[in-house]
This record gives C-alpha cells, structure tokens and sequence, in this order.
C-alpha cells in the first residue's frame, strides 16, 4: 500500500465530505470548513502563522548600512556567504512545499501549506532587501548564485533536494514521509547555524535590523518545522504499514545523523574566524537541535547529554523564548509576537 501512487487532488470533489478521510490518499471535497476538520489543533496552527506576518521592508536597515564597514573582513564574508545560503533553502521551500500541497488530500492541511510557502516567498524577498541595503547590484547577485558553487553548501542543500526529488520522481506515501524528515531538517536545523551567526553579531550590537529580520525568519521556521513534524506523526498514525519493522524510525535516525554531520561540515568552513563564536559550542548546538527535532517525532535523542543549549545567548534573541523578546533591544516599534507553545494538541496526536 505504500507504494501505491498517490493521485493530484482534484479542484473539487462533490459528493465527497469536506473532513478529510486522510491527510493523503484520502477523500474530501475540497471545502475548508474549520470547523470540520480532521485534527482541530491545525487550525491553531493556521492562526498562528497568519499573527507571524511581517513585511520585510518595513525593518529599518540604515544603521546596519552604516555599521556594515566596521564588520571584520572574516564576518563581512560570513554574512553574504549565510545570507546564500538561507535564500537557496528558501527558495527550493517555497516550491517544495506547493509541489507537495497538490498530493495532500486534507483541505486543513493544504491551507495550511498554502501559508507556509508564502512566508517562504518572504523569506527570500528579505535577503534580497537587506542586500539590496548594503551591497551593490553586482555584489547582490554574486551572493544569490555563489552558493551553487561553494562546495559546502552544495553538499548540504544536495542532501535535503535529494529527499524532495524522490518525492517528486515518485509520489507515494512513503516518499512523501521522507521528504517531509527532509522538510524538518529543513526548517528546524539547517537555517540554525546562520541564524547564530547573525545573534552573535546583534548581541556585540552590529547589524540589528539584519538580526530583526532573522529573528522573525527564526519564529516562522520554527513554526513550520513544528507543523512538519505533527503532519509527518499524523501521517505515519494513519499509515502504520510506513514503520512496520520500524524502518522508517531507522531512515529519520539516519537522515537527521546525516545532515548534523553536513551541517557541521557547514559550519566549520564558514564560521570558522568569527569573533564570539566558538566552534566547539555551535557544534554541540547542532546536535542539541537534532535531538529536539528528533524528540517532536516521538524519538529518543541522537546525541545523549546534548539537552541544554550550550550557547543560552542564543536564546535571548529566538526559540522558545521568541515571544519574551524585548523590543527595545531591537529598537523596533513594538510588535506583538505570538507564542509558541505545545498547547496546540500536538502531544495528543
Ligand atoms: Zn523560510
Ligand atoms: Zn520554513
């Protein structure tokens, strides 16, 4: 059953009930009704999304402008070379996730994704604006393509593009399951790193319009990683014959070990020189990660006694404490930041 194609949904299906009988090969009608859907809890999810909106130019960048001469050369480099990088993830995001929303049966869950992959676009239209500030056109455009020739970022992205390929050559419930360990990757490691580097740069008070901006990248990605694994566990509850022999538990243990070890190849070559960070630490914060992406899918941790975050400074500026985040810091108008919490059924699953 598993490796029965699923089929495109169709616009409509009348005759069908607007809950969905599956969040994939499921029937539905194709009618979001909020009130009639198969996981209430998405629907919490959904309202959380939509109070993350932000628009990218309305952060200020004029000091940043101005302080941008005084970064070292080791930094000026970090940040052009991370700022490729997370547009590169964003950018196979935004058509992963819309590629991926026309075989999900579930309406709820479709929305959904329809909202994640516009954040997305976002996301890629901030790089552009905090490059477009601070950099010539020419300088802009080398940034956005020399990630396809920086080997460490090839390795790295090639590994999660794989995982969305296998998806799109073939479209079954299983493929769909491993694309998404990809997605939580994704959204929940991978960006990690290159945020870092930017509240290593805010908390020596350089570049806060740039770190701004991160931060409100940072709470979305949060967001849809956490949204990825509750669908990626929904999926795998509706379809038990996924992790029969506990393969796949096998393949998500293998996958994330995998891409800590890209990321930490990753992270060596670019942060490697940058006054404030300790290499030691951000590796020990990569794994930290890995093992709460890992534990939102129900596993035990990767990397035993990796439980605490090693960098705390990094939590002033993102993760669970994003909401505590003072807007005088930011010298920002202040914002009402929505919390992210586990109350939004996700350990009922
Ligand atoms: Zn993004
Ligand atoms: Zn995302």
């Amino acid at each position: 059953m598993e490796n029965a194609p699923l089929q495109k949904i169709r616009l409509l299906s009348p005759g069908s009930p607007n809950r969905a009988t599956a969040i994939v090969g499921g029937e539905a009608s194709g009618i979001v009704n909020w009130n009639d859907i198969r996981y209430p809890q998405f629907y919490d999810i959904y309202k959380i999304l939509l109070k993350n909106f932000w628009i990218p130019d309305e952060i200020p960048m004029t000091k940043d402008v101005k302080e941008w001469g005084t970064l070292t050369p080791a930094e000026q480099e970090a940040y052009l070379r991370t700022i490729g990088l997370l547009s590169n993830l964003d950018s196979v995001q935004t058509r992963f996730i819309l590629e991926t929303s026309l075989f999900v049966s579930d309406p709820s869950v479709h929305a959904i994704l329809s909202i994640i992959a516009q954040q997305e676009a976002v996301h890629n239209q901030s790089y552009s604006y905090v490059l477009s500030s601070i950099v010539s056109l020419d300088q802009q455009n080398k940034t956005f393509t020399r990630a396809h020739s920086d080997p460490a970022v090839i390795r790295r992205n090639q590994f999660i593009v794989d995982l969305y390929e296998g998806f799109r050559n073939e479209q079954t419930a299983l493929a769909l399951a491993k694309s998404l360990v990809g997605s939580l990757i994704l959204e929940g490691l991978n960006f990690y790193s290159g945020f870092a580097f930017f509240y290593n740069l805010a908390r020596n008070q350089k570049m806060l319009g740039t770190s701004t901006m991160i931060s409100y990248i940072q709470r979305d990605e949060m967001q849809h990683g956490y949204f990825v694994a509750m669908l990626l566990r929904a999926i795998l509850t509706e379809r038990p014959e996924l992790d029969e022999n506990g393969e796949f538990t096998e393949f998500a243990r293998k996958t994330i070990g995998m891409a800590v070890e890209l990321e930490s190849d990753w992270t060596r070559e670019v942060l490697k020189g940058i006054p404030g960070i300790d290499l030691e630490e951000m590796l020990g914060y990569v794994k930290y990660l890995a093992n709460k992406r890992i534990s939102m899918l129900g596993l035990p941790d990767l990397y035993p006694g990796y439980t605490e975050n090693v960098m705390p400074w990094i939590r002033a500026y993102s993760d669970e404490n994003i909401n505590n985040i003072k807007t005088d810091f930011f010298e920002q108008k202040a914002r009402a930041y929505s919390k992210v919490t586990d109350d939004n059924g996700f350990d009922e699953l």
